[in-house]
């Protein structure tokens, strides 16, 4: 078990992955993405991108290709989405974010993103993971929402094991027996894998709230507990978002959390991009 891939050799052992010539997540430097939780139009992700860009955030996200758990909602603009998507990252210089759930969806949207999610619900699809694994791309790789830790990491090694060292870690909530909250997040693990692991390991208050309210309460939880990096749903009008709207935050709540983090970053060493310098380099 010692000789994993997934595990640190040293005390120390951190690997810090770069998702695009600017942003890098692991390092000292907080990995913060946002975006809506999934890609609804144009205009929408235009909005998205103008604030965000400014927040600032790293990374944008959206989903273009949706796991909803009835097969009557609505499934995500796929082709169309993703090119929606990527033009924002594209005139807003941030790099894009969408879960594939296929090894199709993999080849058709390759290109197009810089990181590929893989979602609670896939993340112990192996034959997908072996798919990833193959490719050089960075894997955003989610929680099940009951996976255990250990069965969280042994996805990851399969990723790792078929030649892609480029796994984010991503706690989203786990299910548990009380309705206040969508799930519950689950700090304790978060502790556990900055231990266990050398990967990068992000927090996604969003999916494990569930309600907009308590969002930036456990972000700056995460960011206090460690970890690399945040992703977190948010929408120019959160009331009309076609999925997730009961967790998504306004584009104002979103900067005003970006804003937030920085005292919690620096009470432990760790460090928020600034806008200023961010705008600079969009440019
Ligand atoms: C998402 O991030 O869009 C998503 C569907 O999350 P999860 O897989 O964690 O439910
Ligand atoms: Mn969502």
């Amino acid at each position: 078990m010692d000789d994993l891939l997934t595990h640190k050799r040293s005390p120390d052992h951190r690997t810090e992955i770069a998702i695009s010539p600017e942003v890098t997540c692991g390092g000292n430097r907080l990995m913060l993405v946002a975006g809506p939780c999934a890609v609804e139009s144009e205009e929408q992700m235009q909005e998205c991108g103008d604030a965000l860009s400014k927040a600032p955030v790293q990374a944008l996200r959206g989903g273009v290709f949706k796991p909803r758990t009835s097969p009557y909602s609505f499934q995500g603009m796929g082709e169309e989405g993703l090119q929606i998507l990527v033009e924002s990252g594209k005139q807003h210089g941030l790099p894009v974010i969408a879960e594939i759930m296929s090894a199709k969806q993999l080849e058709d949207a390759y290109d197009s993103l810089d990181v590929l999610q893989i979602g609670s619900r896939n993340m112990q699809n192996f034959e997908l993971l072996k798919e990833v694994s193959l490719v050089k791309k960075t894997v955003l790789l989610k929680r099940g929402f009951a996976a255990t830790i250990e069965e969280f990491l042994m996805a990851a090694e399969y990723i790792m094991a078929g030649g892609n060292a480029n796994v984010i870690l991503c706690e989203r909530g786990i299910r548990s027996f009380d309705s206040m909250t969508r799930n519950v997040l689950d700090l304790g693990a978060v502790a556990v894998l900055k231990q266990m692991t050398h990967l990068p390991v992000i927090v996604d208050p969003s999916h494990a709230a569930g309600r907009y309210e308590l969002i930036a309460d456990l972000a700056r939880a995460a960011v206090a507990c460690g970890a690399d990096g945040l992703m977190i749903e948010c929408h120019p009008q959160p009331k009309k978002s076609v999925s997730d709207a009961r967790q998504a935050l306004s584009l104002t709540e979103m900067s005003g959390l970006v804003k937030s983090l920085a005292a919690v970053a620096a009470a432990i060493g760790r460090e928020v991009s600034l806008a200023s310098e961010q705008v600079l380099a969009a440019k």
